[in-house]
């Protein structure tokens, strides 16, 4: 039965994700109009955005041209059926896609969001294997700490404990590598880390003891951005790339967070020189505005379902909005939007400034660990004994209310700003911060 709401905007409805609902909903925080590298609060505070939303608005808010194109193609035409049926801006952003991907992607699946893209990549990695008379290739490969979106397949792969532990037991036939964070060698590195190569090996291992001729794919974030930014260590990729390639086994680079220049090229692959077979995508596609992800693969990853009657579908997967006309206008404006200000470059140009910033708070009071990469940052700080995440998140309430976002998890702090922030900017997001550890309980 409908409950009598006396107000509009009661809170209790609406469940809210990944937040802790009780707390929020005593003490709210809203924001109600963004632009640029500024959100503004329901008291009419402007809080400056270290997080780029959620990894996602690379190009800063309310850019005009992604505003534009989503009005027009709203005007134009709201939607097309994905099924059986064409629309041209869907075939031009693919096109678009490929031109930024790196050499060797040549199709793209169209999603939702970055857990489907996910779900998307391992779905076509078995059916992949199984279109070439090899159906016994179903095992999946993921990594410790790995996060991979919240779908049964994601969580599975995924190595985050709390987003799998009350699921059930999961996706059968998958296995996890060792993730990549070795602090007593590499605390405070500055980019990617020196040791920590030999941990590709570990595929081999887990090969010799399920055999190769079980197992699909490797899926791997090429930094691991959720779990409180893994860098790769230095020559690790290069190793995944060559086991899995002798093995036959697919290599999926999930680039939910990666792509679309966080690291200062387009993708982490051209960022480290090593090319998958596919990669995940989301987030920085559509600048965070619309929901969309794409999944890009080769041409031997999709020409090998082209087989069979023409009349036949050759695959049984796709979304209602799998290439929805609006995300595809409001992808494609982000394109040119990336494009026209140069903003991967522009990542790669900040990058040496954003990692003195960042390395600058070595020392402040807490921290134990800085890590960087292109425009991504992690502090970790010393958690409470008995209390873990509780510092990190009381850093992100206070950095809050001195009007800065930043991204907490266990007692990691993570940034991610949009792409057009400016050293001064950079300057007042790391004095702030310093500002709240040095006061911090
Ligand atoms: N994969 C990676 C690497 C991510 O970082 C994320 C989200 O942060 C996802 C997948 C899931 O994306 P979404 O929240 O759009 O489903």
């Amino acid at each position: 039965m409908a409950l009598d709401r006396k107000t509009p905007n009661d809170l209790n409805a609406f469940w809210m994700p990944f937040t802790a609902n009780r707390q929020f909903k005593k003490n709210p925080r809203m924001f109600v109009a963004a632009k640029d590298m500024h959100y503004t609060t329901s008291d009419g505070r402007q809080v400056l955005d270290g997080t780029a939303g959620l990894w996602c608005c690379n190009a800063g808010h309310c850019r005009p041209k992604i505003t534009e194109a989503i009005q027009k193609q709203a005007g134009e035409m709201d939607y097309a059926p994905a099924f059986q049926m064409g629309h041209p801006i869907a075939f031009e952003l693919a096109n678009r896609l490929i031109d930024v991907a790196p050499d060797g992607m040549e199709h793209v699946f169209y999603t939702n969001s970055g857990s489907e893209s996910v779900e998307t990549a391992l779905k076509l990695a078995i059916a992949y294997h199984r279109a070439r008379g090899d159906g016994a290739r179903t095992r999946l490969i993921g990594r410790e700490r790995g996060y991979h979106g919240v779908n049964f397949g994601g969580i599975s792969v995924g190595g985050i404990v709390t987003n799998r532990k009350v699921f059930g037991p999961l996706v059968p036939g998958v296995d996890h590598m060792p993730h990549t964070h070795l602090p007593d060698q590499n605390r405070y590195s500055k980019g990617q880390p020196e040791h920590g190569a030999h941990l590709a090996d570990e595929l081999e291992r887990i090969v010799a003891l399920h055999g190769a001729e079980t197992i699909a794919a490797v899926i791997v974030e090429p930094m691991a951005g959720s779990t409180g930014v893994l860098l790769p260590p230095k020559g690790y990729l290069q190793k995944l790339r060559e086991i899995t390639r002798k093995h036959g086994i697919l290599l999926i680079f999930d680039e939910v967070i990666t792509g679309f220049g966080r690291l200062g090229a387009a993708f982490a692959a051209q960022h480290y020189g090593v090319v998958p077979d596919l990669m995940t995508t989301a987030k920085g596609l559509t600048n965070g505005v619309i929901p969309m992800g794409a999944v890009m693969c080769t041409a031997e990853v999709h020409d090998a379902f082209m087989n069979g009657p023409e009349h036949m579908i050759e695959l049984f997967h796709g979304y209602t909005y799998s290439g929805n006309p609006i995300a595809s206008a409001a992808a494609i404006a982000t394109l040119d939007t990336y494009k026209e200000e140069g903003l991967f470059e522009r990542a790669a140009e900040l990058a040496p400034y954003w990692q003195d910033a960042l390395h600058s708070l070595k020392g402040t009071r807490h921290v134990i660990d800085i890590r960087n990469e292109g425009l991504i940052g992690a502090i970790e700080l010393e958690p409470i004994a008995g209390e873990p995440t509780k510092r990190a998140f009381s850093a992100f309430l206070k950095a809050y209310e001195k009007g800065i976002l930043i991204r907490t998890t266990g007692d990691i702090i993570a940034m991610s700003p949009p792409l057009i922030i400016s050293k001064e900017q950079i300057d007042e997001l790391i004095g702030t911060l310093k500002d709240v550890l040095e006061t911090l309980d």
